[in-house]
């Protein structure tokens, strides 16, 4: 290794001897095919091992290959490569006149890392990134080309893959017309008579953020679609100052408030383009749960806030549709999402990452796969009912284990040694 790499929030160092940034489809092809083990980093946002091939490995970036967009605007598609950010991606979408349907708090992050990790941005009736993507093109194992569409028996273990599949090469995603979204920011939203569903379909996008130093919601974000109308929100005051959803941080990194209309990739992530996301300083974990069960799940968080509170920077509560992907979070359930952006101290956050996934327990907790979890792989793998179908998958694409790394053995309960033995 030529120098330290890590991830974007520092605390993963990257074991892989070399990072490699192939020029061309033909030199990743060659390299994937002689390399014993593969991962590819996308644009390192995961606070986890997740994208880390082990010190034996092969470290792929996908930077140095042209960052093709191509919009087809009879299709309504766009066809994107591997390696670029959504910043990108949604700046030439909106040129062409279309929009994609959802986006995360920040536009920083690849497109191809987002959707392996089930990433997911608001809303009722919005899936996950992943849900628009409608082919895959991969290199797998062997350095061959693989083409996934919608409707193949494969998909649904394609998209949201863990990176465990090959080089995810290429994505096309469905569009849709250009949108605008006025956002609205509201604050102290009382968790006593909270009418979650109410508040969760009150807008296109919604979020609520609370620090747990009390019960309750120190801000609620609406994003509404301009083609939508405005709803009532007996619920909270509109704010008066714009803000930020971390306590301290400063409110101009943070998309454009008090309802001024702007086209949809402005409005939808919370952080602009330009400015660093979040505090910056930070862990995060995020846990996935039935929608049905939201309040009894805040009710639970709410219960060990004394015991959250002095570790955590934000909490975020979002929803999320149901989806048939196999590995996705909200595979078969519509969800909720309880976000918390801890303190930059792993040895501090980590037992109280333990209490909360305790708390949330009785409600079977999916851990957003790029985030801080400390659930047991044995607890995990109970919580994907088609995770059989994935491993088969992954064992037909890549038969000798080139794409798995500590994280997706653990996922996949395949054991090193046997991996090994079938080379
Ligand atoms: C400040 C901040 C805010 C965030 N906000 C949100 C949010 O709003 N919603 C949410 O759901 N998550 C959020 N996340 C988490 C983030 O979206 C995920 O960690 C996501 O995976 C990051 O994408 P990445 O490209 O950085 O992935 P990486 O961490 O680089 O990689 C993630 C996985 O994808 C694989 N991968 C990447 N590119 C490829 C490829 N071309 N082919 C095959 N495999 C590939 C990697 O091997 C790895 O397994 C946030 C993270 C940060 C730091």
């Amino acid at each position: 290794m030529t120098r330290t790499l890590t991830n974007w929030a520092g605390n993963i160092t990257y074991t892989a001897e070399e990072l490699h940034r192939p020029p061309s489809l033909d030199a990743l092809a060659a390299l994937v095919a002689r390399s014993a083990k593969v991962r590819v980093l996308g644009s390192g946002h995961s606070f986890n091992a997740i994208a880390d091939p082990g010190g034996d490995g092969v470290l792929v970036s996908l930077t140095a290959l042209p960052p093709t967009v191509d919009v087809d605007t009879a299709a309504r598609t766009v066809r994107v490569a591997g390696g670029v950010r959504y910043a990108e991606l949604a700046r030439r979408v909106h040129q062409q006149g279309f929009a994609l349907a959802n986006m995360a708090s920040l536009p920083h992050i690849s497109v191809a890392g987002s959707v392996a990790t089930g990433t997911h941005g608001s809303g009722v009736t919005n899936g996950s990134l992943a849900s628009v993507v409608r082919e895959v093109e991969l290199i797998t194992a062997d350095g061959s080309a693989e083409l996934i569409r919608r409707g193949d028996r494969r998909f649904d273990g394609a998209v949201t893959s863990l990176g465990a599949l090959g080089v995810v090469t290429g994505l096309t995603l469905d569009l849709e017309p250009d949108f605008e979204v006025s956002q609205h920011v509201f604050t102290e939203l009382p968790l006593a008579g909270l009418d979650f569903e109410a508040v969760a379909a009150s807008a296109y996008s919604v979020s609520l953020f609370t620090d747990w130093g009390r019960p309750g919601f120190r801000q609620l974000w609406l994003k509404r679609r301009t083609d939508q109308p405005m709803p009532d929100v007996p619920w909270a005051a509109p704010a008066t100052e714009a803000m930020h959803p971390v306590p301290g941080m400063p409110a101009r990194n943070c998309t454009r408030q008090f309802g001024v209309p702007g086209p949809w990739h402005e409005r939808l992530p919370h952080f602009r383009a330009e400015f660093t996301p979040s505090s910056g300083a930070e862990l995060q974990s995020e846990y996935l749960l039935p929608r049905a069960d939201a309040l009894a799940a805040l009710h639970a968080v709410d219960a060990i806030r004394a015991t959250v509170a002095p570790v955590l920077q934000v909490c975020e509560v979002r929803t999320v549709a149901a989806d048939s992907q196999w590995l996705s979070p909200a595979h078969g359930r519509d969800t909720v999402a309880l976000h918390f952006t801890w303190v930059e101290d792993t040895e501090a956050v980590l037992p109280v990452v333990r209490r909360v996934e305790a708390a949330l327990a009785p409600f079977d907790p999916r851990p957003h796969w790029g985030k801080v979890f400390t659930m047991p792989p044995v607890v995990l793998r109970g919580r994907y009912p088609r995770l059989a179908a994935f491993r088969a998958l992954a064992d037909e694409l890549d038969p000798k284990g080139t794409f798995r790394n500590a994280f997706v053995r653990d996922v996949l309960d395949v054991q090193a040694e046997e991996v090994l033995s079938r080379q």
